[in-house]
């Protein structure tokens, strides 16, 4: 008998239902699936009628049970299973793939942006806490918009597809889940240097309510002129921004922000 564990954020999907409309929501092309946290497997079973699977579990015990679970696909190759911490991982596999998950909340963001980073990942299907996909999915103008916002925008084609219950799961989590797709259309290095731009919008939205302006801590002269040049607003606060102003302040500021 499995018991959840909390700090790998186990809340294991157990309706039918659910793994099926997520499997449905896979781009009928995919060759190769990436799952990060298999769990107990259930997704993954479905995950197998569409493409092999290569999957990163955590949590050794779990490693143990999926062994025993899937030992033809396993024997045939179809399932490749590491027992390692995805977090730590740049590059999930070394050809094309789409990434399907039901994520551990407390480092999705961190895995999402991994996959978004990784030219192999082609897109992703991923369940997220709610609030975490709005803000992955949010247009320019509405509060949830922020770095994630931004970042997902400048590449991917977005969409939240529907909301699950914390009833869905085994333990139930405390929140609303969400499930979105994000279809990669672009690579960050064809827009910028990606380092040096997620250090200026962690500035630009270091207070989210303030106005830019005041967040950029640059001469503001330069950046009056600058904002007048781009059309904006004065007051204009960090959300209100779409991500093309975004990218042509920082090709003006990136001195600022490259690594030195
Ligand atoms: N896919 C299963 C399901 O839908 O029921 C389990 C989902 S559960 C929310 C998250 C899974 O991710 C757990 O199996 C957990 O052990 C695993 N996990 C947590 N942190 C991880 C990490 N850093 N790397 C790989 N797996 C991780």
């Amino acid at each position: 008998m499995i018991k959840a564990k909390k700090q790998y954020g186990q809340n294991f999907l157990q309706d039918k239902e659910i793994l099926i409309k997520i499997t449905q929501a896979i781009p009928k092309d995919t060759k190769k699936i990436v799952e990060i946290g298999p769990g107990l497997g259930d997704l993954t079973q479905e995950l197998l009628k569409i493409s092999p699977v290569k999957a990163y579990e955590i949590d050794a015990d779990l490693i143990g049970f999926l062994r025993d679970k899937f030992q033809k696909e396993l024997k045939e190759r179809k399932l490749i299973l590491l027992h390692q911490d995805a977090s730590e991982i740049s590059c999930f596999d070394e050809s094309k793939y789409f990434l399907v998950a039901n994520l551990p909340y407390y480092v999705a963001s961190k895995l999402i942006l991994q996959a978004l980073e990784d030219e192999n990942c082609q897109g992703l299907v991923v369940m997220v806490q709610k609030e975490m996909a709005l803000k992955f999915c949010a247009e320019s103008g509405s509060s949830d918009f922020g770095a994630l916002g931004v970042l997902s925008a400048m590449i991917c084609e977005r969409k939240i597809l529907f909301d699950v219950s914390p009833l869905c799961f085994n333990p139930p989590p405390k929140v609303v889940s969400s499930v979105m797709r994000l279809i990669k259309q672009k690579e960050f290095k064809q827009m910028c240097e990606l380092d040096s731009f997620k250090s200026f919008l962690r500035i630009c939205f270091k207070s989210p309510r303030k106005q830019l302006l005041s967040n950029l801590k640059v001469e503001k002269q330069r950046l009056l002129e600058l904002f007048g040049d781009l059309k904006l607003k004065e007051n204009v606060r960090p959300h209100e921004l779409c991500v093309n102003s975004y990218l042509k302040i920082y090709e003006k500021l990136k001195d600022k922000y490259e690594r030195k």
